[in-house]
């Protein structure tokens, strides 16, 4: 990244502290270290519970902790200096550390789980189905009254009223034509909640886990790739897109 130095700018990283625990890298800034423990810690967490449920062994996991959305903001290629998190495939997760921990915490469950989607794909999900799926998933981790993690989709099945509420009214879009609606990521959490709450969550573990040679291009340049893949193989696990796409509208009704 461009860092200001002394007679001009530089291309540099920042001075990252590193603190290694088994396969999980966290880099941090001086003052942050405690932060950096936390994170390491749920971060474990979050991966055993992947493992236990997908299968998820991850060689390593580099989390780099800046100290302001600024910062992190001028090493992504797109978005505002608002953003707080960012996963970008074979890149550290990036989290901002200014918020409350809890949202810390979330921001960073959210860019794992599209970091492991990454991993399991090969790349090779559509983002509005990616987002769905990171939302739907975070949401579904919880604490539970012993202060373990457990993987509750019924959370998640709970929270779609707020996707609904998003669309408000909207008339839902087929399955082929998710990719043009302004509401795409609600309905991809819409569309995942119908299959795993009625054709459960093993089927639909089954159909993401099915590997496809990684394209050598960035998310969006090959969308419409990868959107004839999911439709295909949405159309070859389940039913044709006709009548998932009624399903899935009717469902939500
Ligand atoms: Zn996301």
């Amino acid at each position: 990244m461009l860092v200001k130095k002394e007679g001009g700018w530089k291309l540099n990283d920042l001075p990252f502290v590193k603190k290694e625990n088994d396969f999980i890298n966290t880099y941090f800034l001086e003052g942050h270290e405690q932060s950096a423990n936390a994170i390491d810690n749920h971060v474990n967490k979050i991966v055993s519970l992947y493992k236990d449920k997908f299968d998820w062994q991850p060689e390593s996991l580099n989390i780099k902790l800046f100290n302001s959305n600024k910062e992190l903001a001028a090493t992504i290629p797109f978005g505002s200096d608002k953003i707080a998190s960012w996963n970008e495939y074979r890149e550290a997760l990036k989290v901002v550390d200014g918020y409350e921990e809890a949202f810390t915490h979330y921001f960073l469950q959210h860019e794992i789980t599209h970091q492991f989607l990454s991993h399991l794909t090969n790349d090779n999900c559509l983002v509005w189905f990616q987002e769905g799926f990171a939302n739907y998933f975070s949401e579904a981790i919880n604490k539970n009254a012993q202060g373990q993690y457990e993987l509750d989709i019924r959370i998640s099945h709970e929270a779609s009223q707020e996707m609904i509420d998003r669309i408000n009214d909207e008339k839902y879009p087929t399955i082929t034509t998710i990719i043009n609606a302004k509401n795409k990521d609600a309905y991809g959490y819409l569309l995942i909640d119908y299959l795993i709450q009625m054709h459960s969550l093993d089927k639909f573990v089954d159909m993401i886990l099915k590997n496809y040679p990684y394209i050598d291009k960035r998310m969006e340049h090959k969308s419409e790739d990868l959107n004839t893949l999911l439709l295909e193989t949405l159309e070859k696990h389940y039913v044709s897109l006709e009548t998932l796409s009624k399903e899935y509208s009717n469902y939500h009704k």
